[in-house]
């Protein structure tokens, strides 16, 4: 694997074709790469093409014990190493990855869509977990103190939950997989790890990486599969299994954590978001549309904390409505390889078709299509960046995630409907507030119900912020002091105390 500057266009077709070549495409089981038991594969596409680019084996439910064998088999010495071991390691991991940045980049725009500039800000992002607990791993602290009546000492200790399922979705192949591993490791657990099959190549690269920067055999293990259910069935009912963290939509996460429940497993679920975008009649309009831009289109509009919902004040609605669809209409659609590329793909025909569903929806219910409002003809499932004008508050693509390039803007008239309106949903991950009143921000924070809240920023995610959400969007938290405990559980040691009176 080499370290390579920015993609020449003219050597794009050879360049791609080496990286693809140096990619595992085996099962990764206590340290070795291999074929599937059954000797099954499955493909992987460029959605900008259609084109096949990848042939990866496709674990069966055997080879997915067998990997839990190998975490299984890992977890004691793995839980004894020494914390400054572990840090070590994922330290050097956050310098590989760095290193490697532009063929992580390529690979994600590749298998996923997303425009290279896109892709090295995941390799970033993505990289930062593994630099974030490198330095959490030797700041685990326990407790020592005396109970009150005096009498006895009370000591408490973080051990490692033990051997971790870690199921990641496609729209972020390599931040999902980073923000779950980094504090799998410094918390000193072994894993199991299923990458989406939309998008798995990044994810047998990183743990490629992952071994290059000295991870034992066995600590990390990765099936990739065209059988998700295969691969997640047998493990939840294996009581070796201690811990799932999932990142995925809400009806998955749902079925998981009822079958999670069978071995009263610990659960992380990061779910869906409906993301509301308030834009208060005090905001700077222009940086709010510079917000409404980077939290609609990251990714295409495919991530959980993309703004579903603009909300915006009846009488700025118009200037901003305007403003907003001048720059959505602006941009370039097309394969993220291509400098000039703002809008990649989105990641099947099924995603692409849902969308314009959805917009269709909205606009037989009455809503104005002020900029977009179809998909793009040719190759690949390109849609049209879209703005939606006068959305009716009952429109079915208010109410689900939309997961594209598409913004419905509604207006609302005082503070306390904008903020019935943003709570008017059984999600509650991500939302966006714009306002010059500081005061009217934190007033409104503490009414909505929402895990995380951007004031004047439409990207918020940082690795040492705890991301997560509430409601029907999740439970627990990763990144932040918050990440390495969804990986530990707490050990209370009661002494007796022979100098106590
Ligand atoms: P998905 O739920 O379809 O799949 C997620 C993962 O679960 C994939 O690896 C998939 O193969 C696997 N999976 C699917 N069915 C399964 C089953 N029955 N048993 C076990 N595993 C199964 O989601 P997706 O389409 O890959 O990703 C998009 C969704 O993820 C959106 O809802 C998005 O909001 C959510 N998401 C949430 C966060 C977050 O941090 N909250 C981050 C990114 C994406």
């Amino acid at each position: 694997m080499t370290v390579t500057s920015t993609v020449s266009p003219a050597l794009a077709p050879e360049r791609e074709a080496s990286l693809l070549a140096s990619v595992p495409t085996g099962l990764l089981i206590n340290g070795e790469w291999r074929e599937a038991s059954d000797g099954g594969t499955f493909d992987v596409h460029d959605p900008a093409t259609g084109q096949v680019l990848a042939t990866l084996a496709s674990a069966t439910s055997q080879d997915a014990v067998a990997a839990l064998d190998a975490a299984d088999g890992a977890q004691a010495s793995w839980a004894r190493t020494a914390p400054r071991v572990r840090s070590e390691i994922l330290r050097r991991a956050f310098d590989l990855v760095t290193e490697r940045a532009e063929d992580f980049a390529l690979l994600m725009t590749l298998e996923m869509g997303k425009p290279l500039a896109e892709a090295r800000g995941e390799v970033t992002y993505g990289a930062e977990f593994l630099r974030w607990f490198a330095e959490e791993t030797v700041r685990d602290y326990g407790r020592y103190l005396t109970t009150p009546e005096g009498r006895n000492k009370i000591l408490v200790q973080h051990k490692p939950v033990g051997p971790c399922l870690l199921i990641t979705p496609w729209n972020f192949p390599l931040a999902m997989a980073t923000r779950k591993v980094a504090p799998a490791v410094a918390a000193g657990c072994t894993m199991v790890l299923k990458p989406a099959k939309l998008t798995p190549l990044t994810g047998q690269y990183f743990a490629q990486t992952m071994l290059d920067a000295g991870l034992p055999p066995g600590v990390l293990n990765v099936v990739a599969s065209s059988s998700a259910s295969g691969i997640s069935g047998p493990l939840l009912k294996d009581s070796r299994l201690r811990k799932i963290s999932f990142t995925g939509s809400t009806p998955v996460g749902k079925r998981l954590m009822a079958d999670a429940a069978q071995n009263v497993l610990r659960t992380s679920m990061e779910l869906g978001g409906n993301a509301p975008f308030i834009v208060f009649e005090d905001a700077d309009l222009d940086a709010a549309v510079e917000g409404a831009m980077a939290a609609k289109m990251r990714n295409m509009g495919e991530a959980c904390t993309a703004a579903n919902r603009f909300l915006v004040h009846e009488t700025v609605a118009q200037e901003f409505t305007r403003k907003f669809a001048a720059a959505m209409g602006a941009l370039t659609t097309g394969r993220g390889t291509e400098p000039a590329t703002k809008v990649g793909p989105l990641i099947d025909a099924a995603a692409r078709d849902d969308v314009h569903a959805l917009v269709s929806a909205a606009v037989e219910a009455g809503a104005i299509a002020v900029t977009g409002g179809a998909p793009v003809d040719g190759p690949g499932y390109f849609y049209q960046p879209t703005v939606l004008a006068n959305v009716p508050n009952n429109a079915a693509i208010l109410g689900q995630e939309i997961f594209g390039p598409v913004a419905p803007v509604t207006t609302f008239s005082t503070e306390e409907e904008a903020v019935r309106l943003a709570n008017s949903t059984e999600y509650g991950l991500a939302s966006y507030l714009y306002s010059r009143d500081f005061n009217r921000l934190l007033r409104v924070a503490e009414q909505i119900e929402f895990g995380m809240v951007g004031f004047n920023a439409g990207v918020i995610s940082n690795a040492a912020a705890p991301f997560g959400g509430v409601k029907q969007s999740g439970l627990g938290r990763e990144g932040g002091t918050e990440g390495i405990a969804e990986y530990t559980t707490t050990q209370y040691i009661g002494i007796n105390d022979p100098y106590a009176g």
